[in-house]
Formats: C-alpha cells, structure tokens, sequence
C-alpha cells in the first residue's frame, strides 16, 4: 500500500474531471461523487482487504475509489454503466497511479445485469459506493452471482445501512435484512456524512460489511427461502399463517409447515431470523 494520498482525487480534481467529460451528475444514476480522500481512505480500511484480493467496484464514475483500491489490492474490476465515466477511468489510474494501473478492469455494464461471463476474474471481495436508487438489488444481485465474494463493503443511504444490519424483532428490520443475511455476518461499519460528496445528497451515508461464510445451508435453497422471505413481510402486521397462505395453498397448509419447522404460525415474520426461514423451506415441499 502507498502512504502517500496524493494520487487520490479532491474537490478540484473532481470538478475538472466532471467539467472535461461535460457530466452533470444525475439523481436517476444515483451519482454523488466522493471528493475527500479520507473517506476513501476509511472506506478502504473498513473493508480489511488483503493484497491478493481480487475486487468488484461497483459504480467507480470518476475514480474516487478506484484510486484507493487499486494501490491495495491484486485487481479491480470496475462496473459502470454510464459510457462517459467507464470510457474515462483507465486513463485516470494511468495518470495518477500509473504504477497500478494494470490491476485495473473497467466494464461498461448495467451491475443489475453482470454476470460471471462478464469478468475477467472471480471477484473475492466487493467495496463500491452503491448508486442509493439501486443499492439493495445490486447487493442481492453480486452476492448471489459470485458466490466466490467473501467480503463486501459497501456505502448506502444511512437507513438503509440500518435496515441491512437490523436483527429481528426490531422495528427496521426486513426484507433486506433477512436476504443478506442468508450469505454471512452483516454490520454497520460507520458513518458518512453529506459534504464529502459532490454534489452533496440530502440525507446521511453509512458502511456496511457482510463477512461472507459458510451458514450451515446450501445457497441452492435460495429459490425456496427468498418467495417465504417476501411473503411474510408482504403484510407486516399479519401472522405468518396468513401471509404464507398464499403459498401454501391453504392456512392450515402453512400452519402444518410452520410447525414442522418448530415456528408457531402465530408470530410475525419480523420475529424470525433467517436461519428459521431456512428452515421452513427445508421442511417445505410445495413448489414455489
Ligand atoms: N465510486 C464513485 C465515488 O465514490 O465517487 C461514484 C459513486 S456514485 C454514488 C454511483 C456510481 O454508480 C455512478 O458512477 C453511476 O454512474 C454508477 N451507476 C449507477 N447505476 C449503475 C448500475 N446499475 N450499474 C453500474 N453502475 C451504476
């Protein structure tokens, strides 16, 4: 790793950058870039990475990141869907870390859409400032497509760094939370104000990290734990007997499931962890 930041990007790198590729940053692309290098810095640092790892960045628009990355780790594969920012950052590492800049892979995809075709190398750890409209899916997405990831840092919106990092039971806790944690460990791993970013967002930023591990279950349940997942929390305030009714057919169907799977059908979904969701599918045989 450098000890120097001189090659990281700050408001006026930002600016000339944004002003030569004539880019206004858009809301729909979720672009509010990072300006301050010791947040990219902290972003690095909070993700514990070693030097052969091999990362997937998601959304690297000008670079801010990618320069923190790529003097850290063996590769960097960069997913960016807007033309102009993909086109323009291999030149960006040349000039400013021209030493590293072969570690550097720039993919102008839709991350919604990338598969393992795609890359160039089996991605073992993702660190991405997330677009925030598509923060959430693009997480599922990657988690589910490589399953060779085993750490993954990324910045969203504050609440919803929350709502990945709620335990059952409380109020914020959901979808999000149970699908991430049916791949390992997740935690907040700090705060991010608004100013480190142009332009700056109107609400706070915060860190999440999953460790990626082996939870006791095959990822090949997936398809039978994620529609029990999505169904229980359709209608929050209604038991799990009658939010699964719909899947099982019948209530009592459910019912006989739930408790095959040692839940009592009365509960709400928000009680349960994701090992219990894992359970009833494993008890389940309807088809989903
Ligand atoms: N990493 C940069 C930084 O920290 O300054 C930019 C982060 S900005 C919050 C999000 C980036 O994701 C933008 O560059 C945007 O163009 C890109 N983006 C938006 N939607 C995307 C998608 N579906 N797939 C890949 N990149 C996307």
């Amino acid at each position: 790793m450098t000890t120097s930041d001189s090659h990281l990007l700050g408001p006026v790198e930002i600016r000339e950058l944004a002003a030569e590729l004539d880019v206004t940053p858009t809301k729909k692309l979720g672009q509010n870039f990072v300006h301050d290098p010791n947040t990219v810095r902290r972003i690095v640092a909070a993700a514990d990475l070693s030097p052969d790892d091999v990362v997937i960045e998601v959304g690297p628009g000008l670079g801010s990141l990618t320069l923190g990355l790529v003097d850290t780790v063996e590769r960097v594969i960069a997913v960016e869907i807007d033309p102009r920012l993909a086109g323009r950052l291999a030149q960006t590492v040349n000039e400013r870390a021209a030493d590293y800049a072969e570690r550097l892979d720039v993919i102008n995809i839709d991350a919604l859409k990338v598969t393992a075709e795609d890359l160039p190398a089996a991605p073992t750890a993702l660190v991405a400032n997330l677009p925030y409209n598509v923060s959430v899916p693009v997480l599922l997405h990657l988690l589910e497509e490589f399953p060779t990831i085993r750490r993954v840092l990324v910045m969203v919106q504050a609440e919803v760094a929350d709502r990945l990092a709620a335990a059952p039971g409380s109020k914020i806790y959901g979808v999000p939370s149970v699908k991430a944690s049916f791949y390992g460990e997740v935690t907040r791993a700090g705060a991010i104000g608004k100013n480190v970013f142009w332009p700056a967002p109107k609400i706070e930023s915060g860190l999440v990290r999953i460790d990626v591990q082996d939870m006791g279950w095959s990822r090949d349940l997936r398809p039978k734990v994620f529609p029990l997942i999505d169904a229980a929390f359709a209608q929050r305030r209604k038991t799990l007997r009658a939010c699964l009714t719909g899947i099982y057919g019948s209530g009592a169907s459910a019912e006989e499931a739930l408790r095959k799977a040692d839940i009592d059908p009365g509960i709400r979904g928000e009680k349960l962890d994701v090992a219990d969701y894992v359970r009833l599918a494993q008890v389940s045989h309807v088809g989903f």
